[in-house]
């Protein structure tokens, strides 16, 4: 049975002296499956770490450190798929996988390697139908294409910009009212960041609109794989600008993942019919807490990339407050 491409590139492992832990280590290995490791989940010093790790395993052990530490990734982001690993048919300890870490998947020891696969590929999949908005539709659909009346699938349309997939201006403003209402009552701040492609015009009249077209998709796949889907919302809000929308991150948080984004982009090649070229944006941020309404919040970020345009592109500018 082969399991290529199905299995995650890297998982979050409870580090252990449990006597399985390095058979562990090694079957995934044997896929290249990397795995980060980390006996207390605060000691993890730099959150990137766990960018696009769709699942944790742990070893049960007797002391529950291992429930403990799947709980601790549970509140971080239940997203991330939990698999607990026992030699142990032990009740208690059952119960409290489920009740404590809601653990998803359940392997008990001696471990079979391809079993072990394919529970590791079924999380990856589900943490993927579950990170993207879009993905989530299509998992749905795929199950119960039938159940979808026409009205709700043509709600999804009106909300979906065809050429890139992403949520529309639409989505946007519905969001956006309904966020900044949140906001009114509840104080959590978020951050709306407005990036446009620099010079996009020049690419289209260098390569052809439909070279354009195709950067366009690159940009949104990028941007889909490299935000948070549990905190991020991103729109393509009109022809080469995008909206980002983050909840639960703080400006230098979004100013440095905007910054990577913005650096990958640049390093990637863009291969369109016979020609490759690269591309480069800008980007202007604005937080919820430094204006008074979601008007001023949209002008004052699109001030922002005003500015990261003045002052020679290929910027991310933070508005000051
Ligand atoms: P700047 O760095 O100042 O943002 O320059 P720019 O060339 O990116 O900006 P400008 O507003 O001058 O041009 C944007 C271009 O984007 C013009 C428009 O034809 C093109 N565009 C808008 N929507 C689409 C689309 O869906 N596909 C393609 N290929 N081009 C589009
Ligand atoms: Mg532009
Ligand atoms: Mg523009």
């Amino acid at each position: 049975m082969t399991f290529k491409n199905q299995l995650p590139q890297k998982v979050l492992l409870h580090k252990s002296e449990h006597p399985q832990r390095n058979q562990i280590i090694q079957i995934l290995a044997k896929q290249n499956v990397s795995s980060v490791e980390l006996q207390y989940f605060s000691r993890l010093t730099n959150l990137n770490q766990l960018d696009d790790i769709p699942v944790a395993i742990a070893l049960a052990d007797q002391n529950l450190q291992s429930i403990n530490f799947l709980r601790t990734v549970m509140q971080y982001d239940n997203l991330i798929q939990r698999i607990l690993i026992s030699d142990r048919l032990d009740q208690t300890l059952f119960l409290r996988a489920i009740n404590k870490a809601h653990i998803n998947y359940y392997i008990s020891l001696p471990l079979e390697e391809n079993n072990f696969y394919r529970i590791l590929s079924k999380a990856r999949r589900r943490y993927e139908n579950l990170i993207r908005p879009i993905n989530r539709f299509e998992a749905l659909s795929e199950v119960t294409e039938d159940l979808l009346s026409d009205n709700e699938r043509l709600n999804v349309d009106a909300r979906t910009d065809g050429l890139t997939k992403l949520f529309n201006r639409r989505a946007f403003d519905e969001y956006m009212s309904k966020l900044w209402q949140q906001y009114s009552t509840n104080q959590e701040p978020f951050n709306l960041s407005m990036l446009d492609i620099d010079h996009f015009k020049t690419i289209n009249d260098t390569y052809g609109h439909d070279a354009g077209d195709y950067v366009l998709k690159q940009l949104a796949d990028i941007l889909t794989n490299d935000l948070r889907a549990a905190t991020d919302r991103i729109f393509r809000y009109g022809g080469e600008e995008f909206a980002i929308i983050t909840v639960n991150t703080s400006l230098e948080q979004i100013q440095k993942v905007m910054q990577r984004i913005l650096t990958k982009i640049k390093k990637t090649d863009m291969r369109y019919k016979h020609h490759t070229f690269n591309i480069t944006f800008s980007v202007g941020i604005c937080a919820s807490f430094s204006v008074q309404t979601s008007q001023e919040l949209l002008i004052s970020a699109d001030k922002a990339l005003y500015s990261a345009k003045q002052n020679g592109r290929s910027r991310v500018e933070v508005h000051a407050s």
